[in-house]
């Protein structure tokens, strides 16, 4: 099994001699921001003028332009959304960054694709927590952490490793447990998983099991409660157990189900497919249809949205969810970045 380090695994000393700088107050921008002041890190926070700004602003930290961020720290952490972070990166964090700086990711995707090319003067790690922001934050809280990825991609200060762990312990993610990794690893396997299995995979899987009962007739509503409604109940048991514990849950009728259907729903052409798109994430072909879609401003991204969210499961859904007082209100755009 790999080596997964704790909290007596790391040395902090070295990142607390420094002042870290956390580029954007989003989803994880905040939690990372929090769990480092209170674990006695200095941190200021970049960004422009806007809503995370003010945010930022009352919960006590000194806001400042990226580009000043910058210029006054030592590690500078890039929290933007990926698709922003390489011309945010040219225009404001470049030109500011000092030898034996450090700058650091959550996610590998901008550096493993060369989408931004660092100074050859400057430490580059990654730190990626395995949840959401809020859950860092919320974990954080409770005395507890979310696990995290780290690893490095440039050693020139041969701190990097240090840093990083110690960051990894700021933000709480050394009380779960820390795994090391490269950025390509991180990053490639962060696109498959979420284009395959969380959110590729389930969305299809759940759209194609509503839309099988509601054309054969079945009521919309039964169908909703059955292929969407469910799945959180069997995600609970999965995460807390793995299949074994899952299964021990449901009937045997469902379990006898499981094992012939299953299958035959995800079966050897699935994953044939499944391999297809790994490799399209290992060439690049993925990350280069990503960011031409940006760069045209997204034309079929807001197109298929648009088509989703009329998808009848929504609005079943919908409906359905409002009778229901108990499942949670959607989270607040600003907590809506659930899926990494
Ligand atoms: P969010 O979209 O939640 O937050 C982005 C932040 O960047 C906001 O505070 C936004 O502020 C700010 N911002 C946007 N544009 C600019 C700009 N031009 N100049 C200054 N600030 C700007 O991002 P996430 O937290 O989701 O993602 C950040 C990184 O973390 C990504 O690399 C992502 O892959 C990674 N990650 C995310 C996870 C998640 O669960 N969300 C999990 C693991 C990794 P404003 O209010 O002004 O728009
Ligand atoms: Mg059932
Ligand atoms: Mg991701």
């Amino acid at each position: 099994m790999s080596k997964v380090l704790y909290e007596k695994d790391v040395k902090t000393e070295v990142l607390k001699e420094k002042k870290i700088a956390i580029i954007g107050y989003g989803s994880q921008g905040h939690a990372h921001a929090l769990n480092l002041r209170e674990s006695g890190y200095e941190v200021v926070v970049g960004l422009r003028p806007g809503n995370s700004q003010v945010k930022a602003e009352k919960d006590g930290f000194t806001v400042l332009s990226v580009a000043e961020a910058v210029k006054q720290s030592d590690v500078v952490m890039i929290l933007l959304p990926d698709e922003l972070q390489t011309a945010v990166y040219k225009e404001s964090i470049e030109e500011n960054l000092e030898a034996g700086n450090a700058i650091a990711f959550a996610h590998g995707f901008n550096i493993h694709f060369n989408q931004i090319v660092p100074p050859s003067n400057v430490d580059v790690f990654l730190v990626a927590p395995k949840g959401p922001g809020h859950l860092v934050r919320r974990t954080y809280e409770e005395g507890a952490g979310v696990p995290a990825l780290y690893g490095v991609f440039q050693d020139v200060s041969g701190e990097a490793t240090e840093l990083a762990l110690a960051y990894a312990q700021g933000i709480g993610a050394a009380r779960a447990g820390i795994l090391e990794t490269s950025f390509q690893e991180e990053t490639e396997t962060d696109l498959f998983g979420e284009q395959a299995v969380l959110c590729g995979g389930l969305t299809s899987l759940v759209k194609a099991g509503f839309e099988t009962l509601t054309e054969a007739g079945y009521q919309p509503e039964v169908a909703y409660f059955e292929c969407l409604h469910e799945m959180k109940l069997i995600v609970d048991l999965l995460y807390e157990g793995g299949l074994e514990n899952m299964r021990y849950s449901i009937s045997d009728t469902a379990q006898w189900g499981d094992f012939v259907s299953g299958p035959r729903i995800i079966n050897d052409e699935t994953k044939q497919r499944m391999k297809e798109i790994l490799s399209e994430v290992q060439s690049g072909a993925f990350a280069k249809g990503w960011i031409s879609e940006n760069q045209a401003n997204r034309p079929q991204f807001t197109a298929i949205n648009a088509k989703e969210n009329q998808h009848p499961i929504e609005k079943v859904g919908k409906e359905l969810r409002e009778l229901m007082p108990f499942v949670k209100q959607p989270l607040q755009t600003d907590q809506k970045k659930q899926k990494d």
